[in-house]
């Protein structure tokens, strides 16, 4: 604790007891990460136990909360003067939040927790009913609380900006609308294009090998097989089943993931639970010295989930990954791949299917357009250029413009997604930001390391994820944007230019366009 007659001028003391104080509060968030997880994967199903469990996580919020507004977190925060550039930014980062937790009143708080647990129970009836007036009021309140609260956290930032900063440090609307623009003018034109061919080459007249019926138990071998090829490692993790695939838990030395299986379709399960390792590979590869600080923690949303879909799509749906995936799954369903190449399956997993109305059902080359729909909605909603009225609406004309789909209701339209009604906005734009990172990130990677992809088809993972562990997990929350850190790791900032090409050349060849 810190010592009222500490004399002035211990910078070095006063570090050292923030540092403690910080890891109190990190040890706390690892409970509450293992109790989240247990939430939705092995509590008993019985009304007695999610009461019990709701109350306890509660409790627990209350104590973060309390220690991490505390006066004296706040002074030791001012006096702590370390040197080094990682402490510099450990400071900063524990600031930031500090910061933002005690410029928001506790009634506001207060407030936001009641909105969040009543606007989830009424978005999902909404949704269920296929409902919008019923969603709208919860979402006007939700609009006002959000424009409130950035008005007094980030006074200085438009409300978009300031509350994406939750989500991804430093992304301003400026520098998003740059890079949406390039990645709509180029994606708009290539979904046309990949939709008149409909198949890929290859695939024309044949059965997807990836539908089909597949044994869940051995599906489940299979996934983690996989999981731990990519280099997983189960002695600091787990890996077990819940509807909504997720990864939590307590920090690098207990990565708690989760996926699940779906006996027709292989594709899903698989993919799933490359994706969920991805994550797990970032978080097992945080920082060990600075363990229990801030700066050890992932920098964004945006970059955690460009490591989620570099494993998943940069390296999991790639042509070479194929060799060694189809040896694989040679052992788990013989019968199934017995005929099956590694051209065909490529083909298999990387086949857009009709324009999905549903974000999360979509493609690689539709996916962006479902993100930059919904940032561009909840952008105007928080700037006032929208009305939460008109949301069905211009909801259903820019699917029609962007994918050329028409929506029939707004379960399948407006109302799909959970985030709106947890007041979560600025955090849609994190999907697509992750997805053009992925690209670059990997890009360098295959710069700088011998033959990758040839690795890659052998099933030999370790030296990426080395440089992905030294070049990306490692820095954890080191700077100030996701452009800041990617001068560091590839040597310019996002280049959303470099994802389009990408997108064009591989679909090109797989369509033969
Ligand atoms: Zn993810």
């Amino acid at each position: 604790m810190m010592s009222a007659a500490r004399p002035p001028g211990h910078a070095c003391e006063t570090y050292v007891e923030l540092k403690a104080r910080l890891r109190e509060i990190s040890d706390l968030g690892s409970l509450q990460g293992l109790a989240g997880w247990d939430e939705l994967t092995m509590m008993p199903s019985g009304e007695g136990a999610a009461e019990a469990r709701g109350r306890a996580l509660a409790t627990l919020a209350g104590v973060i909360h309390a220690k991490s507004t505390d006066a004296e977190l706040g002074a030791l925060l001012r006096d702590a003067k370390p040197t080094e550039a990682k402490d510099v930014a450990n400071v900063k980062r524990a600031t930031e939040a500090y910061e933002k937790s005690t410029k928001v009143p506790s009634a506001m708080a207060k407030k936001q927790a009641e909105l969040g647990s009543r606007g989830y129970q009424v978005w999902a009836k909404a949704r269920a009913e296929d409902d919008f007036t019923s969603f709208a009021p919860v979402l006007k309140e939700w609009v006002a609380l959000v424009r409130e609260k950035c008005a007094l956290v980030s006074p200085e930032k438009a409300t978009y900006d300031a509350s994406m900063d939750d989500y991804e440090r430093g992304l301003t609307s400026a520098r998003l609308s740059e890079i949406f623009t390039v990645v709509r003018n180029g994606v708009v034109p290539l979904i046309e294009e990949v939709y008149a061919k409909k198949t890929p080459t290859i695939l024309a007249g044949k059965n997807n090998p990836l539908l089909g019926e597949f044994d869940v138990e051995k599906q489940a071998k299979l996934s983690e097989r996989v999981a731990v090829a990519l280099g997983f490692d189960m002695t600091k993790g787990r890996l077990d089943v819940s509807v909504h695939p997720f990864t939590g838990g307590c920090g690098p030395n207990d990565v708690r993931m989760t996926t699940r299986y779906k006996a027709n379709d292989l594709a899903e399960s698989l993919t799933g639970c490359i994706h969920e390792t991805g994550h797990s590979l970032y978080e097992q590869g945080r920082c060990a010295e600075y363990a229990g600080q801030p700066v050890s923690e992932a920098h964004g949303m945006g970059v955690h989930e460009s490591q989620s879909h570099l494993w998943e799509r940069m390296v999991g749906l790639s042509e070479p990954f194929m060799h060694f995936l189809l040896s694989e799954l040679k052992t788990e369903f013989p019968k199934d791949f017995a005929d099956v190449t590694p051209e065909v399956l490529y083909a298999a997993f990387n086949c857009v299917k009709n324009p999905s109305v549903i974000r999360v059902e979509s493609d690689e080359v539709t996916y962006p357009l479902h993100v930059i729909l919904r940032t561009e909605l909840e952008m105007g909603l928080l700037d006032g250029s929208i009305e939460v009225d008109q949301l069905p609406e211009l909801w259903n004309e820019k699917m029609k413009k962007y994918l050329g789909v028409s929506i029939s209701n707004n379960r399948e339209g407006v109302l799909q997604d959970v985030h709106w009604s947890s007041g979560a906005f600025g955090y849609f734009p994190t999907y697509l930001i992750g997805a053009i990172l992925a690209c670059n990130i990997f890009n360098a990677a295959k710069r700088s390391i011998d033959s990758l992809e040839d690795k890659i088809s052998r099933g030999e993972f370790a030296e990426l994820r080395e440089w992905l562990r030294v070049n990306v997990h490692e820095r954890g929350s080191e700077c100030d944007s996701a452009d800041e850190l990617m001068m560091l790791v590839t040597g310019k900032p996002l280049d959303a230019h470099e994802f389009v090409d990408y997108l064009r050349a591989k679909y090109v060849k797989l369509y033969d366009l």
